[in-house]
């Protein structure tokens, strides 16, 4: 068996209240399939193509996250069965998937994705950017979201204290907007917090997330760096 048994149960123990995405990005079908037998249901993709060929071929309640970077050009592949998109960083994005939504007639579940790294390159709001959007009303604009929450990925780096700092400021503004802005039945509705991968989510976990995206500790290293 490919996958690390150990480090799956050892996370689930660990983890608490937060739910396991497991990460399965450039990994073969039968990885997934081994850890489904474990029980696992909730697996992350970060490749539309990648991810419509293994929702195709894998039992159908498994519930596929897209976390990457999601173009608005492919939103429709994965629209009719994703779960929950991780990653949405525009308002374009966010256009597109009430395209599809409405197209398919149901509601699609999406967290924004907030940018709180040092590092430029990551995608996300910035605190300005996403106090603009909440002033707009999200239920009017976007009738076939559902705005579940935040999703967030911490800088690079081995500074504990800084990926910390990081974590308990999404933690604040997830707090404050899901606060000010639930509306039952959609916005914010059962509030998710997604932060935390291999190398942080025990400190993710202290700020409060309820979703971790888990790859390498459970699947072995990646090939190459996707
Ligand atoms: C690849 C990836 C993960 C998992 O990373 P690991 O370090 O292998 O646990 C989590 N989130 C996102 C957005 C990713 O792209």
């Amino acid at each position: 068996m490919a996958i690390n048994q150990q480090a799956f149960q050892a996370i689930k123990q660990q983890l608490g209240k937060a739910s396991l995405v497991a990460v399965s990005k450039t990994k073969p079908a039968s990885d997934i399939s081994d850890l489904y037998a474990l029980g696992q249901r909730h697996f992350g993709e970060n490749y539309v193509q990648e991810l419509v060929e293994k929702q195709a071929a894998l039992p159908a309640d498994i519930h596929w996250h897209f976390i990457g970077h999601l173009q608005s050009n492919k939103v429709k592949y994965i629209a009719p069965f994703v779960t929950l998109i991780h990653g949405v960083d525009s308002e374009k994005l966010l256009m597109e998937i009430q395209k599809q939504g409405a197209k398919l007639n149901k509601k699609i579940a999406v967290l924004l994705q907030v940018h709180i790294a040092q590092e430029e390159t990551k995608f996300g709001f910035d605190g300005v950017e996403l106090g603009d959007l909440f002033k707009k009303s999200l239920v009017t604009l976007y009738p076939n979201i559902s705005v579940v929450g935040f999703m967030g990925m911490a800088s690079f780096t081995e500074n504990k204290e800084q990926i910390s700092l990081e974590f308990a400021g999404l933690q604040q503004l997830f707090y404050q907007y899901h606060t000010q802005f639930s509306v039952h039945g959609t916005v914010f509705d059962e509030p998710q917090l997604s932060m935390g991968m291999s190398g942080d989510y025990e400190i993710a976990t202290r700020y409060g997330a309820t979703l971790v995206r888990i790859g390498s500790l459970l699947f072995g290293a990646r090939n190459y760096n996707k």
